[in-house]
């Protein structure tokens, strides 16, 4: 009987150790970095360049894409003319580009962008080989998210803008979804509501431009 004893002790035990490897869920790491999704194992949302820990923020930087057939038949006025400047609906606080709808203008401008063609590697290759040399501005300027004058081209992480103003609003809501996201270690809320431009109602404080409005 004490025999029979160990081995169900030691059965249950197995089977309690399997659950708790299997609590947190597998990673799905390289799928959500591919896609711009959420791995539940990890509790890491990949997001652009950037890694995120706070799964309500990640949903909130997320896009709709609007169908081809819903963007003329819209019912709100402000959100039809948004659509075609890729602008605000103040009304609806959403912010479109190229037919997505977005919740966070900070999102929004960095989809401004266009995925990067700096290479880094086969710039590197081709100066080794002695080759001629990529633009010098560009590659300082993708180094340093900055803005090359001769190619009036801008980049931040992993895309380049093409227009100054653009350029200067993805960098700001690049800094500002990373601070979010530290905020979101005390309040998840606040940071949603920090790349919103809304209000986190526990706290009683409204976020406009990243800065705190107390109410
Ligand atoms: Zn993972
Ligand atoms: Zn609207
Ligand atoms: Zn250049
Ligand atoms: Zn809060």
């Amino acid at each position: 009987m004490k025999r029979f004893m160990t081995v169900f002790v030691a059965l249950t035990l197995a089977l309690a150790l399997a659950t708790i490897a299997t609590a947190g869920g597998d990673c799905e790491c390289k799928e959500a970095k591919a896609t711009g999704g959420w791995c539940d194992g990890c509790s890491a949302g990949f997001f652009g360049d950037m890694v995120l820990t706070s799964k309500k923020l990640h949903g909130a930087l997320q896009a709709k894409p609007i169908p081809a057939d819903k963007l003329t038949s819209l019912p709100c006025d402000g959100c039809k003319t948004a659509i075609e400047e890729d602008g605000t609906c103040e009304s609806c606080h959403v912010t479109f580009v190229k037919s997505y709808a977005f919740r966070s203008p900070y999102a929004a401008a960095l989809a401004q962008g266009q995925p990067m063609q700096w290479d880094e590697k086969a710039h590197a290759a081709k100066k080794a080989k002695g080759e001629a040399a990529d633009c010098q501005g560009c590659e300082a300027a993708a180094k340093a998210g900055g803005w090359c004058n001769d190619c009036s081209v801008g980049f931040v992480g992993s895309h380049i803008y093409k227009d100054k103003v653009e350029h200067k609003n993805a960098r700001k809501a690049l800094t500002m979804i990373q601070r979010a996201d530290r905020v979101a270690k005390s309040c998840e809320s606040c940071a949603v509501a920090m790349v919103t431009d809304s209000k986190c109602g526990g706290c009683k404080i409204a976020y406009r431009n990243g800065k705190k409005i107390r109410l």
